[in-house]
């Protein structure tokens, strides 16, 4: 049985490994340079700034399991927060290493921006083509719909009813370099009713050895000013939070726009076969969301074949 996997995100890769590990043979294909997804690390000169997901926690079971394998390797590390109780984690080097680390020994390949699904076969931009018996589609879904459209995949009614109950909020982020590191405690702050929702600092969570913060606007800021000039909102999101990375500490800053960041709203199951064909959707538009959620979708994906 060939199985091909659209997205190298967490879920993608989650379930590529149960299935390599269970013999099945598997290609997992993604638009990107690398791996990862939204557990994204920008590379800055010689700073690093997560820009994506910036921590998460583990409620089951099954993550718990995978997280403590990563902890005994030294890839994540936990991380309190002052205003949290409970310990996060992120990726010890970054949060994109843990994605690269689950990749090793998976087939992916990069650089693979799918355009078609046709006849069980998936055609890429570069024009490559990967024949499949299975196919897991792990892309916000959003980019489903396009995807199926442009392939004349015919959605069922109850398909619909599921990809119209998934919805995602967009975030604007801004990665600044910095002098030198912030005085925020702990590293991280959640910021209430103020354009800018959340600052981590990069320095003090461990990943880069030259200071950097990331910035996310909150949803509606973001939504607002989603395709305003970048520079500008960057530039009135660095102001908004002066009293904590002042004007004269910042060296540079990149602003990134995220279409879909969380997944507001989900489908409670954590996956779902397209009506009458070999199609399985995953991703954190299923079951508990958020990286734990991706995750699990991938896992459970995975223990499906
Ligand atoms: C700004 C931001 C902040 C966040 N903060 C947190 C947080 O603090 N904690 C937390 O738990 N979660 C957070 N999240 C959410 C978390 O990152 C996601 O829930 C999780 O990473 C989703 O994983 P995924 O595998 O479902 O999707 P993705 O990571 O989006 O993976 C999908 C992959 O599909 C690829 N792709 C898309 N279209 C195609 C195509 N046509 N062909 C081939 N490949 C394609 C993409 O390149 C991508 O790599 C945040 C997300 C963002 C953006």
């Amino acid at each position: 049985m060939k199985t091909i996997i659209i997205g190298a995100g967490i879920s993608g890769l989650s379930a590529s490994r149960i299935l390599t590990q269970k013999g099945h043979t598997v290609t997992v294909l993604d638009k990107g340079r690398g791996v990862g997804g939204r557990m994204s690390t920008r590379t800055i000169d010689n700073a690093k700034a997560d820009h994506g997901a910036q921590y998460f926690s583990v409620k089951t079971l099954e993550f718990q399991a995978f997280i403590s394998e990563l902890q005994s390797k030294n890839i994540t590390a936990e991380w309190q927060l002052a205003q949290r109780e409970n310990v996060r984690y992120v990726g010890a080097k970054g949060m994109n290493t843990i994605p690269k680390s689950m990749a090793s020994g998976v087939d992916v390949r990069v650089n693979e921006k799918v355009v078609l699904i046709e006849n069980n076969i998936v055609k890429t931009e570069s024009g490559n083509s990967y024949p499949f018996d299975n196919l897991i589609v792990t892309i916000p879904i959003p980019q489903v719909v396009d995807l199926f459209q442009n392939s004349n995949i015919p959605f069922s009614e109850r398909d619909k009813t599921v990809l119209d109950s998934i919805h995602y909020e967009p975030c604007i982020a801004v990665m600044a370099v910095l002098k030198e590191q912030t005085q925020i405690l702990s590293g991280g702050i959640i910021l209430e009713n103020q354009p800018v929702a959340w600052i981590a600092d990069n320095f003090q969570k461990g990943i880069t050895e030259t200071p950097t913060v990331t910035l996310h606007a909150n949803a509606e800021f973001s939504e607002k000013y989603f395709d305003d000039d970048l520079k500008r909102v960057g530039e009135e999101m660095l102001s908004s939070v002066n009293q904590y990375v002042s004007s004269e500490n910042i060296v540079s800053f990149q602003t990134h726009r995220w279409r879909f960041s969380n997944a507001t709203k989900r489908y409670a199951e954590p996956f779902y076969q397209i009506e009458n064909q070999n199609i399985f959707l995953g991703g954190d538009g299923f079951g508990i969301g958020n990286v734990e959620g991706a995750f699990l979708s991938g896992y459970h994906l995975g223990n499906e074949f």
